[in-house]
């Protein structure tokens, strides 16, 4: 069995997947952490007494190879490595919702410390396509940026939404590494560079990542998904009641492939094969799982698998000793539970792999004979089947219950409904039996659509038929498998046989062929032109929405104009002889949505689109002007702050003056100016905050319309769209900005 090589306890509570190992000196590991407190610490088993003088980092009061570092406000991301290859030692970097901190451990002393506007959720460092230096990349409010060791940013683009994770992988195997993205609007993007060249849909917020080898990487949902994908393909998943807090590659039973090992929130670490999934090996902690790392901490020359977890087992802080009661201005922390850390060495050859001891043949031979009762169940089941069909024919009263006929067929049909007074419009799956058999109940399993990934449709018993029309609501434009199983027998069987088969719920499923009516033609439009013949665009159409099966559309010219089933949208698809397409809708999404799908049916790798929203785009104009007004608001309010401050210390040093020469009714006056401007201080605090926080949301909203008018373009146009957009707010020429966005480049 493999038994932890180390263990430590740490006096310290930190936060989920903010914990990294350095080596701060180009030597020696040390584990760093950002406590719920504001703080990081870094743990440095090997030296002994080391000397801080500069403010930011001090020595643990309580621990000797323990020290802080002061961030004084919430950590949102931490990690350690090269940043600088010349240093020769690995950098701390350590996010918040302000800024990103760059720091030199072994000097003590900053590398950079930058503003950045949309926050820092989830960083990784590393190097990016043909970027030379390594970069520290943050994703934040729908943007990503990456800087270098001098806090130049050599990277920024936008994404659709929050980023919660980002992992650096060779993804398409030229040995150069793209960025994986993983957001908010549970999708996995994936960047060559500032180019997206894939995107996979989740079923929800994508909160880990991490490389495996080659172009395979894992990663977790906030629903208790764990995956592993090799490109765009997922190899396998399965789903936990608990929470992945953090994922890992690792080599653990030596066979040279890494494993997967995730940390749970209940405490328990797994590891699972890359290929299949299955469980290798187990381990449990008492409380949840911080960060799942790797390093050689013992420097023994041995990469060891690292696990740290808030630890239950508390008796620190219930005892209050003598150093706590000194350090009393600190105690709070040290009340907090203790950390544990855990270090496991790989298998070696001799275990072959076998990393559970007999546990692993337990559960085989459980599942063996789990196996065995099934099949013993199938074969009484058909004994009695064909008992059944002897001994009562179909003569008699409640029909037949035995075998269906062996040549019943099922067929489905997906369609559009358009509802009524009691029922909203959607799509609907219509499955049907070719006899008088009927379906006693169908099970659907599909991503993203239902809650819990699978429904069940069970008629009653009084309304048994031989079809039955389920109806089906997805909430994205996204193209969805639909895997069934249809249960069909007679009214009174006993036994089903059950139909399996898989069909495709089509992208834009949720939009229904209407006839056009100009009076409610949209005015926002996109207009590009591309070389394919019209009845190539009608097998795009046919693939890609739920047409009527009398649909006829003739040749080019023509238009086709659909309605939206979730909010009466109108979308016109018009197409000219000369290949010039305009798509009119006022939902910019649904516009990007379609050019992208577009692009991949016909392999278009650029494309300009000329576009106006008119609507969108006055919006977007309100929250730039918004956007200038919240940062004077913050100008004015920072700098009434720093002269408050100023103040304050001119009343306490006239106040402390006057003590002195006891003129107590002086004192007493300079306090109570202090207090009352210490309470002015308090509220303009709480204005700050809300302003910024008012500032983020529109940050977010700005980055979000730069992405969504790249999304209308493809390949190059669409990072022009990008760059430039970003340029021109920049240099704060909003009209530029605009005319960008409608026809695609700043120069006429
Ligand atoms: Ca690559
Ligand atoms: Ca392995």
């Amino acid at each position: 069995m493999l038994l932890p090589v180390f263990t430590l306890k740490l006096r310290h509570k930190i936060s989920p997947r903010m914990v990294a190992i350095g080596r701060y000196d180009g030597t020696h590991p040390c584990l760093a952490a950002a406590t719920q407190a504001g703080k990081v610490f870094i743990h440095n088993p090997h030296t002994r007494s080391q000397h801080f003088s500069a403010s930011r980092v001090f020595q643990s009061p309580l621990e000797s190879d323990v020290s802080l570092l002061n961030i004084n406000q919430a950590v949102s991301c931490l990690t350690a490595g090269v940043l600088n290859p010349e240093l020769g030692y690995d950098a701390l970097l350590v996010g918040t919702q302000t800024n990103l901190l760059a720091y030199d451990v072994y000097n003590n002393s900053d590398l950079f410390y930058r503003e950045v506007a949309d926050g820092a959720n989830a960083i990784v460092l590393g190097t990016l396509g043909d970027i030379s230096s390594p970069l520290a990349i943050i994703g934040g409010n729908c943007a990503l940026q990456g800087f270098d060791h001098e806090g130049n940013d050599l990277f920024w683009t936008v994404t659709g939404d929050n980023v919660h994770s980002l992992a650096l992988c060779d993804f398409d195997g030229d040995g150069k590494k793209e960025l994986l993205v993983g957001s908010e609007d549970f999708d996995i993007r994936v960047f060559k560079e500032d180019e997206i060249v894939a995107e996979m849909t989740e079923t929800e917020i994508i909160t880990s990542l991490c490389p495996m080898y080659g172009s395979r990487f894992g990663y977790a949902l906030s629903n208790g998904t764990v995956g592993v994908y090799d490109k765009t393909a997922r190899y396998w998943r399965i789903k936990s009641k608990n929470h992945a807090m953090s994922i890992h590659a690792f080599d653990l039973n030596s066979d040279g492939v890494c494993e997967l090992i995730t940390g749970w929130s209940n405490g328990k670490v797994d590891a699972r094969s890359d290929r299949t999934g299955e469980v290798i090996f187990k381990d449990n902690f008492s409380s949840a799982i911080a960060g799942v790392l790797e390093g050689d901490y013992r420097m023994d020359g041995h990469t060891q698998l690292i696990c740290c977890a808030v630890d239950g087992e508390s008796t620190v802080g219930r005892e209050k000793s003598l150093k706590s009661q000194i350090f009393n201005l600190i105690e709070s922390e040290y009340q907090e539970i203790p950390l544990q850390v855990r270090g496991y060495l790989p298998g070696t050859a001799e275990m072959r792999g076998n990393l559970m001891d007999t546990s692993v043949e337990q559960d085989l031979i459980r599942e063996l004979s789990q196996k065995k009762q099934n099949l013993l169940l199938e074969l009484r089941n058909y004994e009695e089947n064909a008992k059944a069909e002897l001994s009562s024919p179909q003569s008699e009263a409640d029909g037949p219950r035995g075998i269906i006929p062996a040549n019943t067929k099922l067929h489905t049909a997906l369609s559009v409904n358009l509802g009524h007074e009691t029922q909203a419009a959607h799509a609907e799956l219509c499955i049907s039996t070719s006899n008088d058999t009927i379906i006693r109940a169908v099970l659907i399993f599909a991503e993203g659509i239902f809650l819990g990934e699978s429904h069940v449709v069970h008629p009653s018993i009084h309304n048994l038929s031989s079809s039955i029309r389920i109806p089906i609501t997805p909430p994205k434009d996204v193209p969805v498998d639909l895997h069934l199983k249809t249960f069909v027998g007679y009214r009174s069987s006993t036994q089903f046989h059950v139909f399996e088969l898989t069909r495709q719920l089509p992208r834009f499923s949720m939009y229904a062929l209407t006839s056009p009516d100009p009076a409610r033609e949209p005015l926002s439009y996109v207009n590009f032109v591309i070389a394919e013949r019209a009845q190539r665009v009608v097998i795009w159409l046919n693939q890609n929405f739920l047409l009527p099966e009398d649909t006829n559309i003739q040749n080019a010219p023509f238009q086709v104009c659909f309605t939206s089933l979730r909010n009466g949208g109108q979308l016109y698809i018009k197409i000219k002889l000369s290949g010039e397409i305009t798509v009119n809708t006022d939902d910019i999404d649904l516009a990007g949505d379609i050019i992208q799908s577009m692009a991949s049916f016909f392999a278009i790798e650029d494309l300009q689109v000329e576009a106006d929203f008119p609507v969108y785009f006055e919006e977007l104009r309100k929250v730039l002007v918004k956007v200038d007004e919240y940062h004077s608001v913050h100008q004015k309010l920072s700098a009434e702050m720093a002269d408050n401050s100023n103040l304050i210390r001119s009343l306490l040093v006239r106040a402390e003056d006057a003590r002195l020469m006891r003129d107590m009714k002086t004192m007493k006056n300079r306090y109570m100016e202090l207090y009352d401007l210490n309470k002015d201080l308090l509220n303009g605090y709480k204005i700050r905050c809300n302003n910024h926080t008012e500032l983020l949301g529109n940050l977010k909203a700005v980055n979000q319309a730069i992405q969504r008018a790249g999304r209308l373009r493809v390949g190059k146009p669409k990072n022009q769209v990008i760059t430039a957009c970003r340029d021109a707010i920049r240099s704060n020429n909003i009209n530029t900005l605009f005319r960008i966005m409608r026809v695609g480049t700043a120069s006429s």
